[in-house]
């Protein structure tokens, strides 16, 4: 597999797949750039190495054809102002406009393509229209990996053109390496944290870490349904009541396979879920009805806090309660604090999954974590153990 660092992009074209889906507000103002932020060591990467850049990406849910809204050139500005150069700009990601363009781009050029989604092909991985893009370049770089888990034309299906030229971003590397290091290279004790509202959202994550980790910590609302289907009383917890069996059954599955799988003790309840409701503490087992588990207790806490200040390599995803409210966010707070310490004392700890990353910065302990994944959905499918289209069309 080629490499960023080592490739040599004198006088190639590259057509780097970026993700620059931004949110914009009603005067097309970028109102949060992390995402454009966090792609321009590549494109500058490649502008050193002596490499013409050609940009493409999607931008929002165009349903037919361009919009305003979604236009692309929204975002010249900002990235002009990072790159501190100009940029060209094409009105369309293919036909004689983006042609010219990039055939007329000289070395330390930056061309940005309108919107790959204003043409329905994009998302149907039509491969016509991957080619089309693929003209424009010598070389094919994707550093999406927000959409990695996607066959669209532009991060899967136009590698195939590239057969010698195509390699990964420094995002899209990162995000491979640190994933694949908890995943096939952990340092044991492994602990997964696993939280967030259903059981059903996360089985396939907790079937594919099951034979890999030591410990498996549940919490968040998908814990009532294991306690539940142990004959435990929640009052009104959030349950998936299809689900019962499957708990039995992965309770089951971690004792065969010798896994440590630690479920809260003890719960901070409420009347309502709402963060003015009446709150006290209770024993997972007795809570009453008309109550509801929005949290952890302390003594999951101290248990839990243990286990992860005693292990190598730790995986986080989904919050341990309803951190959303300050009442209820106890829980998930420790347990970012637990593996802020952990990571201090030299353990490797990836935090991935929206909820979990919101805590992490809620609590301002991104630095003392040694990475925070920013794939979203794909990051998730990929620690479910699935192959992701973008990632598989690079590396082969
Ligand atoms: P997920 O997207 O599945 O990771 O779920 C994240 C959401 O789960 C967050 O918005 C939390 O507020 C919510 N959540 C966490 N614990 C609970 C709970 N005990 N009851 C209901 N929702 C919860």
């Amino acid at each position: 597999m080629k490499n960023i660092d080592t490739f040599d992009f004198t006088d190639k074209k590259t057509l780097i797949r970026v993700d620059f889906n931004v949110p914009l507000n009603a005067n097309f103002e970028i109102t949060d750039p992390t995402r454009i932020d966090a792609a321009i060591p590549t494109i500058r990467k490649v502008l050193r190495g002596g490499g013409p850049v050609i940009l493409m990406s999607h931008l929002g849910r165009p349903k037919e054809g361009p919009e305003e809204k979604f236009s692309l050139k929204h975002l010249i500005p900002y990235l002009s102002e990072q790159l501190d150069l100009d940029i060209e700009f094409a009105d369309d990601c293919i036909g004689d406009s983006a042609r010219n363009l990039a055939a007329r781009l000289q070395p330390g050029e930056v061309l940005l393509l309108e919107n790959l989604r204003f043409h329905k092909e994009e998302t149907k991985g039509d491969e016509a229209f991957a080619e089309k893009l693929s003209k424009l370049a010598d070389v094919y770089m994707n550093d999406a990996f927000g959409t990695a888990h996607r066959a669209h034309a532009s991060t899967a299906i136009i590698a195939k053109f590239f057969p010698e030229n195509k390699l990964f971003g420094y995002i899209m590397e990162n995000e491979v390496k640190n994933i694949d290091k908890v995943l096939h290279d952990a340092h044991k004790p492994f602990t997964a944290i696993l939280g967030g509202a259903k059981v059903s959202g996360k089985i396939e994550i907790i079937n594919n870490l099951m034979d890999k980790v030591d410990n498996l910590i549940v919490g968040g609302g998908m814990m009532f349904t294991f306690i539940k289907a142990m004959g435990g009383k929640v009052g009104n917890s959030l349950i998936e009541d299809d689900l019962l069996d499957l708990a039995l059954n992965t309770i089951e599955k971690a004792k065969s396979l010798g896994v440590n799988l630690y479920i809260p003790t003890d719960t901070v309840i409420a009347d309502d879920f709402n963060n003015d409701a009446n709150y006290m503490l209770s024993d997972v087992n007795t809570i009453p009805d008309g109550w509801m588990g929005l949290d952890i207790g302390p003594d999951s806490i101290k248990v839990f806090t243990e286990v992860i200040e005693n292990s190598n390599t730790i995986l986080w995803n989904g919050p341990m309660g309803v951190f959303e409210m300050d009442n209820f966010a106890e829980g998930t707070k420790a347990i970012a604090e637990a593996v802020a310490k952990a990571t201090g004392k030299g353990a490797f700890s990836l935090i991935g999954g929206g909820d979990s990353v919101a805590a992490i910065n809620k609590y301002k302990l991104k630095d003392k974590v040694s990475y925070v994944s920013t794939g979203g959905g794909a990051m998730l499918e990929y620690i479910e153990g699935k192959e992701l289209p973008g990632v598989k069309a690079i590396k082969g």
